[in-house]
């Protein structure tokens, strides 16, 4: 099963994908991980980018996922997280593989802009929390999982979280029409069990 997980920020894919990804037993790629996992100069390259909201280049992207999705742990399919981002991207996707299912979860903006607001990561692990959510950690600043120090990522800044809509928007959302057949709609704006109940009702 190859499935791509699409949505606004803050809309949970990041949460969903990886308990879909857990379900199924097959791998959660997230894009936005593999960049800020970057070591060295392609790490200060992409800080520039990544920092301020905008995309990186799509040959980059690109590569990387490529490389990623060879890897032995993806024989058995994989949930793409923030990748596609635009048309170009996505049709280049379509020459690599063929993709099952594009799950949307749906949020408003002012919703998004709310739930980013609260969102914080973990330094050591990565795991994603948010203090005005069901999803908040159980003690303030420290990770769940791992005991790791909780941090607010430089691009959650209102600013750069508003240029990331706007690209989710404009360059983003048109990847729907490109898979009529395969997108399956999903209300965001429910609790975390809700969001995985209503996938699991509709993906399997
Ligand atoms: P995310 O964690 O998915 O919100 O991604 C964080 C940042 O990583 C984005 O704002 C982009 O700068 C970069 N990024 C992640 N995925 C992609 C992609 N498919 N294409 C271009 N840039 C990406």
């Amino acid at each position: 099963m190859k499935i791509v997980f699409m949505g606004p920020q803050g809309c949970g894919k990041g949460t969903q994908a990886k308990i879909l990804s857990k379900r199924l037993g097959i791998c959660h790629i997230s894009t936005g991980d593999l960049l800020r996992n970057a070591e060295g100069d392609l790490k200060k390259e992409l800080d520039e980018y990544m920092n301020s909201g905008k995309l990186v280049p799509d040959e980059l992207i690109v590569k990387i996922l490529k490389e990623r999705i060879q890897e032995a742990d993806c024989n058995e399919g994989f949930i793409l997280d923030g990748f596609p981002r635009n048309l170009n991207q996505a049709n280049l996707l379509k020459n690599i593989v063929d993709i099952d299912k594009i799950v949307e979860i749906g949020l408003s903006d002012e919703e998004a802009v709310k739930r980013i607001s609260g969102r914080v990561n973990c330094k050591m692990c990565g795991e994603s929390y948010n203090t005005l959510t069901d999803a908040h950690p159980k003690i303030e600043g420290k990770c769940d999982s791992c005991g790791g120090e909780l941090f607010r990522r430089a691009d959650d800044s209102e600013e750069a979280v508003k240029k990331r809509l706007e690209i989710y928007h404009s360059e983003t959302e048109p990847i729907l029409d490109l898979y009529k057949d395969e997108v399956v709609r999903i209300n965001g704006e429910q609790s975390i069990d809700s969001i995985a109940k209503e996938i699991e009702e509709k993906v399997g």
